[in-house]
């Protein structure tokens, strides 16, 4: 043969699926994989945009479709083109090989992929475990170790400029939604353009503010959101909201150098939580390892999905640590992290946003919601969701940007 058609003809070989008779179950196979974007930032073309969604539909031959979520880097349309990369690798492929076809899509990506890699593997994912659970007929967590709590902790953030703003607004969300924790930023607006005395300063007077309007027991988190990459100032920080009890302080300096988090850990008397910007299992052994945290955060639409989440909760276990997964995408994210809470014995809490607003309440036809400050846990099979294709596409992708913040002098700072 000579060269050159050889190279042709590997590059057109189709990757070989893996066996996909189950006993006596039909063999089942992807047709498709689609994607939306969902903008959540209002329909005026002329305002900035909100985030967009990122959803995946996975077709099969055999009538049954699987939906997940991968994380909104920032550019999601790179998202979206990864996922239809990855759509060449995995049709024709049986979908209840999960661990077959994640090693597909990671280890023929060759690089440690990134967010937006590893957002598009973990929305594909997802909706593999939901297909599954549908051909098994049963909920996804059934799959992945069984039930073994009945409701989801979950708990929402409270915005707010003037302390006495905070703490109302974290006191009606209580009271709406009763929930037995609620999470809070330290910072005021522009604080990465105040003198630090003051940002630490007013820190401890929002702390305060909230734990008075809640009472004595009510979980405080605070989350400075990796703003610093000084270990000095998180623990200053810390030493002026330690006081008020919080349940755990979030991300308190870039998630990059986990000898500077060890560090911090040694000076700082409130459980230290992070992990929203690490990825797959292989990052997170280097942050247990250091026994550097108390709570990890890892996000089910970025870590590499449900399964490689259980496997960073296993291990995070036999460090005698918990897990708080981050959360603030979509109904479809919520509805996998509770499948994953359901089972997984060292959960802790879920951040979660409410479905009782445009366009939460419209993706699907039946979300999950919050009851007591708990989610139940739901009995259908497989994810127990059904996407309404109508409603998401009165809700178009707009370009967004987190946001640009600059200190006091100029130079470009953390947001
Ligand atoms: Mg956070």
């Amino acid at each position: 043969m000579e060269r050159r058609s050889f190279l042709r003809g590997a590059a057109a070989a189709p990757l070989m699926p893996m066996g996909a008779q189950v006993g006596e179950r039909p063999a089942i196979k992807i047709t498709d994989i689609k994607w939306f974007l969902v903008g959540t930032g209002g329909r005026n073309p002329n305002q900035p945009g909100g985030r967009n969604w990122v959803i995946v539909k996975v077709e099969t031959d055999q009538g049954i479709h699987g939906i997940g979520e991968a994380y909104s880097c920032g550019p999601d349309e790179a998202t979206a083109k990864v996922i239809e990369d990855f759509k060449s690798w995995l049709v024709g492929q049986d979908p209840r090989n999960i661990e077959y076809l994640w090693a597909l899509m990671y280890n023929f990506t060759r690089f440690p992929g990134g967010s937006v890699v590893n957002a598009a593997l973990s929305g594909i994912e997802h909706a593999l475990w939901d297909i599954s659970g549908k051909a098994a007929g049963l909920p996804v967590y059934m799959l992945i170790g069984g039930k073994l709590r009945e409701k989801i902790r979950v708990y929402q953030s409270a915005g707010g400029e003037a302390p006495a703003q905070v703490a109302d607004n974290a006191k009606a969300l209580v009271e709406k939604y009763g929930y037995t924790a609620v999470k809070m930023s330290p910072h005021m607006r522009d604080s990465n353009r105040l003198p630090y005395n003051q940002v630490t300063r007013m820190a401890g007077k929002r702390v305060q503010a909230v734990r008075e309007a809640l009472g004595p027991d009510v979980d405080i988190g605070v989350d400075i959101h990796a703003k610093f990459f000084e270990v000095n100032r998180a623990i200053r920080m810390a030493k002026e909201i330690e006081p008020f009890n919080p349940m755990w302080l979030e991300e308190p300096i870039r998630p990059e150098n986990t000898d500077a988090m060890t560090k911090l850990a040694e000076h700082v008397n409130i459980p230290l939580a992070s992990g929203e910007c690490n990825y797959t299992k292989y990052e997170f052994r280097e942050i247990l390892a250091a026994q550097c945290l108390d709570i990890i955060q890892p996000d089910i639409c970025v870590c590499g999905g449900l399964l490689e989440m259980k496997k960073i909760a296993a291990m995070a276990e036999a460090h005698y640590a918990v897990v708080a997964p981050h959360n603030p995408m979509g109904p479809i994210a919520t509805v996998v992290n509770v499948h994953f809470a359901a089972s997984t014995p060292n959960f802790k809490i879920l951040e979660y946003h409410p479905d009782d607003r445009s366009p939460r309440k419209d993706v699907l036809k039946e979300p999950l919601m919050v009851k007591d400050g708990y989610i139940p846990v739901p009995n259908k099979p497989g994810l127990g969701i059904e996407l309404d294709e109508a409603a998401i596409r009165k809700f178009p992708p707009r370009p967004w940007r987190r946001g640009f913040e600059f200190r006091e002098d100029g130079s470009v700072a953390f947001i």
